[in-house]
C-alpha cells in the first residue's frame, strides 16, 4: 500500500538525521515521541536509531485522524471544553526530568475544515491551556527538541489531488526528503554545513545592528523596525540542558524579533496562507505604528479579520525571517499547507507572539522587559510569506545608512 511508495533507505536516513542532528539525543536520555498513526514506519526507524545512539526509554503517543473526526461527529458538546490534561502533565514531568521531545508532523491540514469552527476553537483553547506547562519547556528550550515530517496519505492527497494515492505519497515523500537534505550522500554532514551557513548569516546580521529592514517588491513597501537588543537566530540552537539541537527539519530561515510599535507601510503576501483548514490568499495589509490598520484578502478575508481580532498583539508582528528564493523548498514550487515547510520557502513575517530567545540575553529577560524592548505578545503566532524572486531588502542603520541585504530574493 502507500507506505511501499516511500523509499525505505531515505526514510531511515530521515530517522537518523532526526536523532543525530534534530535532537543529538544523549546517552541515557529518555525520548517522548508524538506522531500520526500513519507515520508508524518512520517512528519505528526513529526508535531504532534512538536506542542505537544509547538513548534511554522511548515512549510514543499516536494520534489517529479517524478518531479525531469521530469526536467531532459523536462526542458530547461539553467534551470540547476539555483536554487530557493528565497526559500533558505527564509530558511536562518527563521534560522536567530531562527527556527530549520529538514530534512527527504529517496530519491532513484540512482535516477539520468541514467541522463546526466554534467546536474547533473550543477544543484548541482547551488543548492549549492543558498543554501549556509542557509546551513552555519546549518553546523555552529547557530541553532538546525536534519536528520532522512524514508523508501521510491524507496530507499527500491534499497537495496532489490529481494523483493516485501512491503517486501522491511518493511525490510528497521525495519533497520532504529533499527539503530535509536526506537525499544527499551524507545527510548528517550536509546538515552540519547548512547549520554553519545559517550561523554565518545570523552572525553577520547581528554585527550590523540594523534598526530596521526595508522590504520592496510588488505590492510591498514595508519598513520593519527591529526590537531593541534583538538577536538573529538560524539553524541549530543550544538548549538550556546544553545540547545543540535543530528544532525544525527542514529549516532555511534566519529570524529575529521586530519592534511591535515600529512597523510602517504596506505588505502583500506572495503565497497563500493555510490557517486551520482555510486558505487565505492575496493578503494586503497596511501598518501604522506597528499595527495593522487595514487588511484585505481575495480569499478567506473574514477568517483573516477574525485572526487579527484574537487579541491586542494579533495585529502586530512577532517575527521577521529571511529565506532565499533559491531554498530547496521554494525551488519545489509546492504549497505544502504546512508552516514547517511553507515558512521556509520565502521571507516571512509573523503576526503575534515573539520569541524571547531572539533578544540578547533573552533567556533572562522578564515578559515586562521583553515588552519594553519592543517584543510583541499574543496567543497566536502565524507566519505568512512576503518574499519572492522580486523582493529587495535593505538593512537600515540608526543613522539612516542603508546596506543591501537581499537583491531579487537572494542574499546580496
Ligand atoms: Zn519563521
Ligand atoms: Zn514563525
Amino acid at each position: 500500500m502507500s507506505a511501499s511508495a516511500i523509499d525505505p533507505v531515505k526514510l531511515e536516513k530521515l530517522a537518523e538525521v532526526a536523532i543525530k542532528i534534530g535532537l543529538d539525543l544523549q546517552k541515557g536520555q529518555d525520548l517522548v515521541v508524538t506522531a500520526p498513526m500513519a507515520a508508524a514506519p518512520l517512528v519505528r526507524e526513529i526508535t531504532k536509531h534512538a536506542y542505537k545512539a544509547g538513548g534511554g526509554l522511548v515512549t510514543t503517543f499516536y494520534n489517529d485522524e479517524v478518531v479525531t473526526l469521530a469526536r467531532y461527529e459523536h462526542a458530547a458538546d461539553d467534551t470540547f471544553d476539555r483536554a487530557a490534561s493528565w497526559l500533558y502533565e505527564g509530558m511536562a514531568k518527563a521534560y522536567a526530568n530531562g527527556a527530549a521531545r520529538l514530534a512527527v508532523s504529517g496530519d491532513n491540514p484540512m482535516l477539520l475544515s468541514q467541522q463546526d469552527p466554534s467546536k474547533v476553537a473550543r477544543a484548541n483553547r482547551a488543548m492549549s491551556t492543558a498543554y501549556k506547562p509542557a509546551l513552555e519547556k519546549i518553546s523555552n528550550f529547557d530541553i532538546n527538541w525536534n519536528i520532522v515530517s512524514y508523508p501521510n496519505p491524507s496530507w499527500a492527497r491534499q497537495i496532489f489531488p490529481e494523483l493516485s494515492e501512491d503517486d501522491a505519497v511518493r511525490k510528497l515523500a521525495d519533497a520532504i526528503f529533499a527539503a530535509s537534505r536526506v537525499d544527499r550522500d551524507d545527510p548528517v554532514a550536509a546538515w552540519r554545513e547548512h547549520n554553519a551557513a545559517l550561523h554565518r548569516r545570523s552572525k553577520w546580521l547581528n554585527e550590523q545592528r540594523f534598526s530596521a529592514l526595508h522590504f520592496r517588491g510588488p505590492g510591498t513597501d514595508l519598513t520593519v523596525g527591529l526590537a531593541d537588543g534583538h538577536e538573529w537566530h538560524g539553524g541549530a540552537s543550544v538548549a538550556k540542558n546544553g545540547v545543540t539541537c535543530n528544532p525544525n527539519i527542514p529549516t532555511e530561515e534566519v529570524f529575529t524579533t521586530p519592534h511591535a510599535l515600529r512597523v510602517e507601510g504596506v505588505a502583500s503576501s506572495t503565497k497563500p496562507l493555510s490557517h486551520q483548514g482555510t486558505l487565505i490568499d492575496d493578503i494586503q495589509v497596511r501598518f501604522e505604528g506597528g499595527r495593522i490598520v487595514e487588511a484585505k484578502a481575495s480569499k478567506g478575508e473574514a477568517v483573516l479579520k477574525k485572526v487579527l481580532e484574537t487579541d491586542e498583539g494579533a495585529s502586530r508582528l512577532g517575527e521577521v525571517a529571511l529565506v532565499p528564493h533559491s531554498s530547496p523548498i521554494s525551488a519545489s514550487g509546492l504549497l505544502f499547507y504546512n508552516t514547517l515547510f511553507d515558512e521556509n520557502a520565502a521571507c516571512h513575517i509573523a503576526l503575534g507572539q515573539c520569541y524571547s530567545k531572539c533578544f540578547v540575553g533573552g533567556a533572562d529577560l522578564t515578559p515586562d522587559q521583553i515588552k519594553a524592548q519592543g517584543g510583541n505578545s499574543s496567543l497566536i503566532h502565524i507566519d505568512w510569506m512576503i518574499g519572492s524572486g522580486e523582493v529587495d531588502i535593505d538593512g537600515v542603520a540608526a543613522d539612516g545608512t542603508r546596506t543591501p541585504v537581499f537583491r531579487k530574493g537572494e542574499w546580496a
